[in-house]
């Protein structure tokens, strides 16, 4: 398991830290009308190959965070969500929300259209993700006939979530939960692939999370729907077999991969700090993913 140098989270008056990521800081809001609910405040920074980076992008938490709500409102009747209101401390505001304190469901619910990243070393591997068989011939990037339901277990901070078969999740909340995620994950991941599409992007696959409520109501929580959980590629550059270019950290990863980094992934050492030059270009591409999809400015 790879460290991970999370810095502290600034202390917010009225709230007690509960939880740090790699990218958001949690905290329990304990006085006033929201006490009991959590804020959940996106940071600007960024991790890529399981590191923090000590380089923050400008505006990453804002964008991230305004891209989200558009997503809840764009799905409100497909499922209810944990948002309560944006009316937040003034030193985290555009970049956070107040939202219910749900139990979640301890399922990365992932929903596929095409295929990448781990689906695709599953499919390389075995001719299958998560137990789900699929035609002989496919490539990095393939449409897949229909999408499917990938889940995988949460991994401990620093480590990676593991793909899982359905059969698994039903083990760990049920029959009737099972089906219910399932259900809701592909309902979302349609009408958010749909929506995407009509902007000229793809959404490739995407990672949910769902909590309920005390009355047993299935809410989506979490982020949804931004470059940080799901992949996003223009839709006039696709091609499969071969990596698609795409709205996150690429350029990112790309630098830090190039020898003018410096850096040897396989050290162990954490990776430098990033040129003006890039940081900007990557805060450009979380703003024309931004923009592009929602059709607002920034
Ligand atoms: P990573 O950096 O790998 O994402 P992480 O998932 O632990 O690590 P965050 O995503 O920053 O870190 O943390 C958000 C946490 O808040 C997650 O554990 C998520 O499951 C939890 N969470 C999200 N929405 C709610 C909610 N409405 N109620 C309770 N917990 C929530
Ligand atoms: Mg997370």
């Amino acid at each position: 398991m790879a460290e991970l140098n999370i810095p502290d989270a600034p202390a917010i008056s009225g709230t007690t830290h509960v939880h740090s990521g790699k990218v958001r800081d949690l905290y329990r809001i304990d006085e006033g009308e929201h006490a009991g609910r959590l804020l959940m405040v996106a940071s600007d920074r960024i991790s890529a190959f399981d590191f923090i980076l000590d380089t923050r992008i400008p505006d990453k938490g804002e964008i991230l965070t305004r891209m989200s709500l558009w997503w809840f409102d764009q799905l409100a009747d497909l499922v209810p969500n944990h948002v309560v209101s944006t009316d937040v401390p003034t030193e985290v505001k555009g970049r956070a929300v107040i939202c219910e304190a749900l139990e979640m469901y301890a399922v990365e619910c992932v929903a596929r259209g095409y295929l990448t990243g781990s689906g695709l070393l599953d499919y390389d591997a075995r001719g299958e993700v998560c137990g789900i068989p699929l035609p002989a011939g496919l490539l990095d990037g393939s449409r897949l006939p229909e999408p499917i339901f990938t889940p995988a277990t949460k991994a401990e901070l620093g480590d990676h979530d593991e793909n899982v078969s359905y059969a698994a999740v039903v083990g760990s909340v049920g029959d009737a939960t099972a089906a219910e995620l399932r259900k809701l994950t592909l309902a979302v991941y349609g009408r958010a692939e749909q929506i995407a599409r009509k902007r000229g992007i793809i959404l490739a696959d995407t990672k949910l999370e769902f909590g309920r409520r005390d009355d047993h109501t299935m809410v989506l929580a979490d982020e949804v729907l931004t470059p940080d959980s799901s992949r996003f590629w223009p839709a006039d550059e696709w091609q499969p077999g071969r990596a698609q270019p795409s709205y996150d950290k690429q350029i990112v990863r790309n630098w830090l991969l190039s020898p003018e980094s410096g850096w040897d992934r396989a050290g162990g050492t954490p990776p430098p700090p990033l040129p003006t030059e890039v940081v900007e270009r990557t805060r450009s591409r979380y703003l024309e993913a931004f923009q592009r999809l929602t059709g607002q400015q920034f």
